[in-house]
């Protein structure tokens, strides 16, 4: 059943975990997303990247995100990701959208701070959810998982817990996106996570729903560490997409000398695998594991 980012927000925090969110760029990335969910019986975000408009259109994309959602036996959230431009968070509210992050975290604070009452009327139209951003996680999403950073990238810029509390008061958000040392894509040096930058934003704002973005290739004890200290939405694609690359390479490696390779026989391989590392990641953000 379809519900907003608010709704599954409130769900995670009566149970006191975190929400996996997880980039549905392909059919099969939903349709594995939607199993893990439905064998788990737990709560999941769908979500489609504005980055990743080159891969699929979100006009073609989005439709069937909805009306998968709409069917799934738990509560799903279809929500878009990193969203940069007005037209675009329209766009997505328009095809039925129920969350859409606003991304102004390159902007200067003012700018970033207008943009978001912005978004936040403009979801209000449609009874959607936004989730912003504060700080800079430094590289930002690109879903290729080649241009991660270390924990020494200069430019990241962790989340101000005073800036957020009247971030999150002027904007009337309903997550809030915090810097607090995870990266985008694949980790080149061990990720140091500062939770009390998540525990000062949850104290100073009336306890937000914080997301933690770059949630690939971040140890089980670091994820309830970050659940613990108030993380409610956490974003992880890129261990899964890499978990579907592998399956389809064995899947090949496999294969006799001159037997043909088919494609449907690819994708299921890698439908499969991505359904293993999400129900791994998913049991993890609950604290099953
Ligand atoms: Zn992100």
């Amino acid at each position: 059943m379809l519900i907003t980012l608010k709704e599954i927000m409130n769900i995670a925090e009566d149970k006191g975990i975190a929400v996996g969110a997880f980039n549905a760029s392909c059919l099969e990335a939903i349709e594995a997303e939607l199993a893990s969910a439905e064998e788990l019986g737990l709560p999941v975000i769908i979500q489609f990247a504005q980055c990743h408009e080159p891969w699929i259109p979100l006009r073609t994309i989005g439709p069937v995100m909805v009306n998968m959602a709409e069917k799934a036996a738990v509560p799903v959230c279809v929500h878009l990701d990193h969203g940069e431009t007005f037209d675009y968070l329209q766009e997505a509210l328009e095809i039925g959208f129920t969350g859409i992050m606003y991304d102004g975290s390159v902007l200067p604070y003012e700018e970033n701070l207008e943009n978001t009452i912005k978004a936040v009327e403009m979801a209000a139209k449609f009874g959607a959810s936004v989730e912003a951003e504060l700080g800079s996680m430094g590289k930002r999403e690109t879903g290729t998982g080649t241009d991660g950073a270390g924990a020494d990238d200069d430019t990241k810029i962790y989340t101000d817990p005073d800036l957020a509390a009247s971030f999150v008061e002027k904007t009337g958000i309903d997550a809030l996106a915090c810097s607090f040392g995870t990266t985008h894509g694949i980790y080149l040096s061990e990720p140091k996570l500062d939770f009390d930058v998540v525990r000062n934003v949850r104290a100073k704002t009336d306890n937000i729903p914080v997301v933690m973005h770059g949630g690939s290739g971040v140890s089980a004890e670091d994820y309830h560490r970050a659940v613990e200290a108030g993380v409610r939405k956490i974003n992880y694609f890129t261990y899964m997409d890499k978990a579907g690359g592998a399956a389809a390479k064995d899947y090949i490696r496999r294969l006799k000398d001159g037997e043909p390779v088919f494609f449907s026989s690819i994708y299921m391989a890698a439908r499969e695998a991505m359904k293993e590392n999400v129900k791994t990641a998913m049991k993890v953000f609950a604290g099953i594991e």
